[in-house]
């Protein structure tokens, strides 16, 4: 199938048209330099800037796909998770050129495009498969068993991966968003200059998951680390915390991943989410997986941070087995992936 997705559930304006897997168009409209003013996003700027981008980027997408809308099976727009009035904008968006052009119309879950993404440079990857998504509110290992059936089996219990490089970002005054600026500078420095706590959780406890992590007391051990030596006068060695960080995270991602895939006999692990595009987390998770012989799939670099292309992606899986959503369907800020098939009505 081919679909017209729009996503604006944070701050990237986002329209693709992806026929199956494959990308037609794709356009991202970030609204990072607006928000990098504030040090982060602002939901009511982020409204204003998807409703003054939509149109434009909905016409880009048209126009470089060279489709025309008889081409076009379905509109999809993420639904939920995310910003109340950001998500708005979108979905109304895509209602709206749904009943004009007379089109299915479905709603998405932000973080199925997420698991989605690696789909759009691997056309043989199909369920079951392990999920690790490392998204900028989200750190999950995920059980994918088909399109819409999904059994999270492990989750963060404080700070998100992406979060914590933009915490650590901010405690070095590297600016925002924190991830691809860690990234650059690890690379020269040492990730064995400083011993970090991997963020261990005593297993399992009453409601948790048996594969979740923590990334709160890395975070306050790279803050000690800091204070520590600016209380000596020492100069702080940027590239040698930013790379003892990655390094640290990476690890105790990897480890999860490795054991949880192990446990429940899945043989591929496919990474999605901004943390995905880490030199760092690619280097550790690709070595144990091949020491476990296990394969490891990540999604094109441009397509780990938000895109529509995967929002699309998933919308095709949906719309080839009939899933299509009511024009009623709302935005929610919180949805779990378990609550994904109450978007469609199947017919
Ligand atoms: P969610 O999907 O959970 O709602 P989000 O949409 O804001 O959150 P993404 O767009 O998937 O998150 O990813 C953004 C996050 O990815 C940011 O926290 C950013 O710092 C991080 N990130 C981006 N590139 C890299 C990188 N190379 N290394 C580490 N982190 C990165
Ligand atoms: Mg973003
Ligand atoms: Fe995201």
């Amino acid at each position: 199938a081919t679909v017209l997705a729009i996503e604006t559930s944070c701050d990237e304006t986002a329209v693709a048209i992806v026929n199956n897997r494959q990308v037609c168009s794709s356009i991202i409209a970030s609204q990072i330099p607006i928000h990098q003013q504030y040090g982060g996003v602002v939901p009511e700027v982020a409204s204003r800037q998807h409703l003054e981008t939509i149109n434009w980027a909905i016409a880009q997408a048209l126009e470089q796909s060279q489709l025309s809308w008889e081409q076009i099976d379905g509109i999809a727009a993420t639904c939920a998770p995310g910003l109340v009035g950001a998500l708005l904008v979108g979905l109304t968006a895509a209602k709206t050129l749904a009943i004009i052009q007379k089109k299915p119309f479905l709603g998405i879950h932000h973080l199925e495009g997420h698991i989605y993404a690696t789909y759009l440079s691997e056309p043989t990857l199909n369920p079951p498969f392990l999920s690790l998504l490392v998204s900028g509110g989200h750190t999950s290992l995920i059980y994918v068993k088909d399109c819409g059936k999904y059994e999270t089996l492990g989750e963060t219990r404080d700070d998100a991966a992406g979060e914590a490089f933009d915490k650590i970002a901010r405690l070095l005054k590297l600016g925002y968003p924190g991830g691809p600026v860690i990234d650059q500078l690890a690379q020269t420095g040492n990730p064995q200059a400083f011993a970090l706590p991997e963020g261990k959780v005593s297993l399992p406890g009453g409601g948790y998951h048996r594969y979740d992590g923590s990334f709160s007391g890395l975070k306050t051990a790279v803050l000690r680390l800091v204070q520590q030596l600016e209380k000596n006068n020492t100069p702080i060695p940027i590239p040698d915390v930013a790379a003892s960080f990655q390094e640290t995270v990476a690890r105790s991602l990897t480890k999860r991943a490795i054991a949880c895939a192990l446990d429940y006999g899945l043989s591929t692990i496919a990474v999605g989410g901004g943390v995905a595009a880490n030199s760092g987390l690619r280097k550790n998770l690709q070595a144990a997986a091949a020491e476990h012989n296990l394969r490891v799939l990540f999604p094109p670099l441009k397509f780990c941070t938000d895109n529509a292309a995967m929002i699309a992606c998933a919308a095709a899986e949906h719309l080839s087995r009939g899933h299509t959503s009511p024009l009623t369907l709302g935005v929610e800020s919180r949805l779990s992936l378990a609550q994904v098939m109450n978007l469609y009505q199947q017919g």
